[in-house]
């Protein structure tokens, strides 16, 4: 039964051993901090932050027997005990044969990246990630969006807007040749959609048209239990199958991963590239030796590896998923009450504002989402991220900026860290924001980065 269906309320499946204190700051504060950050909230100090909902990403609270596992840490410099930890819970829970660990996600796609990909290639996805298509770049490839068209709509209820457009990949292959495709990459809980899920036929759906082609499909599986559990609680005949077996036979469905542990696994840094196939785990073990470190441990420490163990165990508990995707739920109905316009069905790692809708009077060259989460932070010192026209970047060949069809600014909710309390006091702040929208103008960029500009790009304001 889905949460939304239970009449009794539920909470939050941990009690908390340990406090981190919050700081409040006061509105001049605020003001000089963002202006000294250019106006982009990855800029800002973290002590200037009351609620950090700028990324899921490194942020969630350990547990105990996760900090328990840190405290068997085997740093040996080769053949860490933590390793084969990590093997078993990789080969048990997510199925893949041979595992690579990496410092973070974006480590496991440069090396799956260099291997795979030859200049003038094209690797389709379900929408691009900002680091992985750039790594497909970096090599040669291009990346082409394939998923489905519902996705680029804020105002779609498509239960499963992370699916593939298997019309969108056909033409690719007839208009390319399949050997011009090195692989498929399929992320879970599609990031950039709003964390929105593919559905497991639309999967094996594709896995027949790739098969046929001899495609082999790689998976981001950064997210793979949020997707999971709304498979559960929205495809006819998984109503009854837990979120651990979804798991794997997602992962059953493609022929590698990369993962960024630092999400769904709960560690606050790590990664690993999977893969079945050992003739390119070969050439992966050998690479990770000159870009991250030895192939058992990759960029971690062994105590890191032993966390990341456990903490992918604890993903797919029944209770946990459910209240991480439950608190992200309640946030979004909250602020959907209020009639803020918000990118629906509310995903599994946060709440997606339509900064195009919340600020109608905005073109997108003054960057409505960047602006948005400015005026957020000024607010209440709750810190957003914009995922829009500056995320999207330029077009490599024109030198144009990319203008997205989704200009969103994301507030993401680190697992097991804030209450439902923090919640009602983050979407009291984004109301407030909303009465006043009519007296904010947009901002315009003084300084530009040429790679993953919305890291480190600075902004003033347009009188
Ligand atoms: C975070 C993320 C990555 C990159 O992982 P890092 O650990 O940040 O390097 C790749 N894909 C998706 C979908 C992500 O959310």
């Amino acid at each position: 039964m889905s949460y939304q269906q239970h009449r009794r309320s539920w909470a939050e499946p941990y009690k908390i051993k340990m406090v981190e204190l919050l700081k409040m700051s006061t509105l001049e504060e605020r003001e000089a901090a963002i202006d000294k950050a250019g106006h982009n909230t990855f800029l800002l100090k973290s002590s200037d932050v009351y609620i950090d909902l700028l990324t899921d990403s490194g942020t969630s609270a350990m547990s105990d027997q996760q900090w328990a596992g840190m405290m068997r840490g085997d740093e040996s410099y080769a053949g860490s005990e933590n390793f084969y930890h990590l093997e078993k819970a990789v080969q048990d829970f997510y199925g893949y044969k041979y595992v690579v660990p990496t410092h973070q996600g974006r480590g496991a796609e440069h090396i799956l990246s260099r291997i795979l990909i030859k200049p003038g290639d094209i690797i389709p996805g379900n929408m691009y990630f900002t680091t992985t298509k750039l790594h497909q770049e970096l090599a040669g490839g291009q990346f082409a969006d394939i998923i489905i068209d519902e996705a680029h709509d804020p105002e779609s209820e498509h239960p499963f807007k992370g699916n593939v457009d298997l019309g969108k990949l056909e033409a690719l292959i007839k208009r390319h040749g399949a050997d011009k495709i090195p692989y498929i990459c399929i992320a879970t809980a599609v990031n950039m959609a709003g964390g929105q899920p593919i559905s497991l036929q639309n999967l094996k759906e594709l896995r027949e048209l790739t098969q046929n082609h001899g495609i082999p499909i790689i998976h981001d599986m950064t997210r793979v239990a949020e997707n999971a559990y709304f498979i559960r609680e929205r495809e006819p005949g998984y109503e009854n199958v837990s979120t651990a077996a979804i798991v794997k036979e997602i992962c059953s469905l493609t022929d590698g991963a990369t993962m960024s542990a630092k999400k769904d696994a709960m560690v606050n840094i790590g990664g690993f590239l999977a893969l079945n196939d050992e003739e390119v785990f070969d050439k992966a073990r050998n690479m990770v030796v000159i870009y991250e470190g030895l192939h058992t441990y990759g960029g971690m420490a062994g105590r890191d590896m032993e966390a990341l163990a456990i903490g992918i165990a604890e993903s797919v508990d029944e209770n946990h998923i459910h209240a991480r995707v439950g608190q992200v739920q309640y946030l979004g109905d909250k602020l959907m009450a209020k009639g803020i316009p918000v990118v629906r069905p509310i995903g599994g790692h946060g709440v997606f504002l339509d900064a195009k809708k919340f600020l109608p009077h905005l073109s997108q060259d003054v960057f409505p989402s960047q602006t948005l989460a400015a005026e957020i932070y000024l607010d209440s010192g709750v810190r957003t991220m914009e995922r829009g026209v500056v995320s999207a970047g330029r077009n490599p060949d024109t030198g144009e900026h990319n203008y997205p069809n989704l200009e969103l600014v994301r507030l993401t909710i680190p697992r097991r860290v804030y209450t439902q309390a923090h919640m009602d006091v983050v979407a009291e702040s984004v109301e407030e924001v909303y009465l006043k929208r009519d007296k904010i103008h947009g901002l315009r960029m003084t300084y530009e980065p040429k790679y993953l500009r919305f890291f480190q790009a600075r902004f003033e304001r347009i009188a």
